[in-house]
């Protein structure tokens, strides 16, 4: 699990990550705090919004409220007086009926009056009709005469005109106080749709009055039918009845979403209630929000791009540019990395400087020693002179080229004269320093030229002669057998007690195919020849001999 762990880990970590992601990564990081401080900024100020909506609710509420109480408080006031003439109005019902009708044609805002008794029996009304009907058993008839104070009906659908009112009663009392007669008169609803129509209301804003039963008495904006019905069991109309003056958030009865404000009428069951259509509230601010939002989203974007350019430009080209020399320099195809204007690149390219003068340093070093080495390895260690293995390839090279040329190659071939017997006269050591001679006198006499003197094995020597007929080889050789004598090197063991040495020679224009082994053999017979006939000679092998072979 741990191993895992590390594992994922582990991956994570070698994820290469380019500069301009790193870059877009920078950008996030700055942009989307202030975005969203901005986005908060807003949503704040739809709060605000939101706040200063219902304040303005509330004012039209309460306004509307105090409109409402006012017509009917003029009904109230109407009622009174009314109430203060009541039983002697009833003793005359002809007149009463007169008296109510004039009373209903010139108050503003009443719809119909009448006397009733204690029973609640009408005697008098302004509209004949209603003569004689019970309204005993009407809340606001009972609650009129058990109180001093006016009692407000709910909504009544007028028998007569079938119109909408809502009934304010008020008893007439004796000097006991008890009730002696009541005058009630209707409050035209229409009148107070007008007062609702008044109260500064805007567009998108409903205003609506609803009785304590939850039956809707005006409505305005007018045109839909939902005045007049009860609404008792709506979520919003239940929180209305439920308080003297709030505020919410809720579904209208038409089911609009709507902010709503309320308000209870003084001394009566009935509530003004206000309400906005959310979508007018917060469509603009919202409508901001949402255009802000984009433009920040595209602001954003719009600065990784432009950043993503930037970095290419300053940044990640530098660094491709001194990645791509960096490679160059170590594969050799550029001395030194070009001009890289970054401040904070500059160690690197220091160090990468030095690091790469050092590492030419070691390598011409190492070339110069692979080169000793190699001549080393081209070099007999006893005499300087160039060892078998060099002279087998330069004749194969030269067999080749003179070959090709048409020209002679000649070869001469040298063994010094009892070396065994030099050794045991006079020591090993001396022994080496006589081939260092011998070595030393061939070296001068093939300098300036195109031979190749060589150490062959032992104390035999092998020169290599191009372009050299079997003439001039003899000659050659001739000279050097005269100058190995002329060295005066002692030898004890002969009787010249001179140093000397026996001499091979051999020539041929090569043909193909073909290989030098036939000249060597042929200037190795030639050798073997001069031991045989006596030593310190020079002896030419016959063409036959080369050809032959
Ligand atoms: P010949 O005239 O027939 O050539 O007689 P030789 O004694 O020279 O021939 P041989 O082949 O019998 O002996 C060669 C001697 O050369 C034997 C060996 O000790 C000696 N010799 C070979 N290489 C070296 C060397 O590097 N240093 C010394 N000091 N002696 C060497
Ligand atoms: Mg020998
Ligand atoms: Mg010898």
């Amino acid at each position: 699990m741990a191993d895992q762990a590390q594992g994922l880990w582990g991956r994570h970590r070698r994820r290469n990550v380019s500069i301009r992601r790193r870059l877009a990564y920078l950008i996030l990081l700055v942009a989307l705090p202030i975005s969203a401080e901005r986005i908060y900024a807003l949503l704040a100020s739809r709060d605000e919004q939101i706040d200063r909506t219902y304040e303005r609710l509330r004012d039209i509420a309460d306004s509307a409220a105090l409109a409402q109480r006012e017509a009917i408080g003029a009904a109230q006031a109407v009622v009174q007086t009314l109430s203060r003439q009541a039983s002697s109005l009833m003793e005359d019902p002809p007149a009463c009926e007169q008296f109510l009708r004039r009373l209903n044609n010139e108050a503003v805002g009443i719809q119909g009056a009448l006397i009733a008794g204690v029973d609640g029996r009408i005697v008098c009304a302004s509209t004949r009709a209603l003569m004689g009907v019970d309204l005993s058993d009407r809340d606001y008839v009972r609650a009129a005469l058990a109180t001093p104070q006016p009692a407000i009906s709910n909504l009544i659908t007028a028998r007569n005109t079938g119109r909408s009112v809502i009934a304010v009663a008020e008893a007439e009392r004796d000097a006991q106080g008890d009730p002696i007669a009541l005058a009630i008169v209707g409050v035209d609803l229409q009148w107070m749709s007008r007062i609702a129509s008044q109260s500064g209301v805007q567009d998108g804003v409903t205003v609506c009055v609803i009785d304590g039963g939850g039956t809707m008495l005006v409505r305005y904006p007018i045109g839909s039918n939902l005045a007049g019905n009860s609404f008792r069991s709506h979520p919003l109309v239940q929180r209305v009845l439920s308080g003297n003056q709030g505020q919410m958030k809720a579904k209208g009865i038409d089911g609009e979403e709507r902010y709503y404000a309320f308000s209870r009428l003084a001394g009566t069951d009935l509530r003004v209630l206000v309400g906005s259509d959310s979508s007018m509230v917060i469509a603009d601010i919202d409508q901001r929000i949402f255009t802000i939002f984009f433009a920040l989203l595209a602001g954003v974007a719009l600065l990784i791009v432009l950043a993503w350019y930037a970095a290419d430009k300053l940044v990640v080209e530098p660094v491709q540019q001194l990645a791509l020399d960096i490679v160059a320099v170590g594969r050799e195809e550029a001395d030194t990395i070009s001009q890289v204007r970054v401040e904070e690149f500059q160690p690197l390219v220091a160090a990468f400087g030095e690091m790469n003068q050092r590492l030419s340093e070691r390598t011409e070093e190492l070339r110069s020693q692979n080169g000793r080495l190699a001549a080393l390895a081209r070099m007999d260690g006893l005499t300087g002179l160039a060892n078998r293995r060099t002279f087998d390839v330069q004749l194969s090279e030269d067999w080749v080229r003179a070959g090709d040329l048409r020209r002679p190659l000649a070869l001469v071939m040298a063994d010094v004269d009892h070396f065994k017997l030099f050794n045991d006269a006079r020591g090993h050591l001396a022994g080496d320093d006589a081939l260092r001679s011998v070595a030393r006198m061939l070296s001068a006499a093939t300098a300036g030229t195109r031979y190749l003197a060589a150490r062959y094995g032992g104390e035999e020597f092998v020169v290599l002669l191009p372009d050299t007929d079997l003439a001039g080889a003899v000659e050659f050789a001739e000279d050097v057998r005269r100058l190995v004598a002329a060295l005066g090197i002692e030898h004890p063991g002969v009787p010249s007690r001179r140093l000397t040495a026996s001499f091979g020679a051999a020539a041929t224009v090569p043909r193909f195919p073909g290989s030098p082994d036939g000249l060597l053999a042929a200037v190795d017979a030639a050798l073997y020849e001069a031991k045989r006939q006596g030593r310190n000679r020079v002896i030419a092998a016959p063409d036959l001999a080369v050809e032959r072979l």
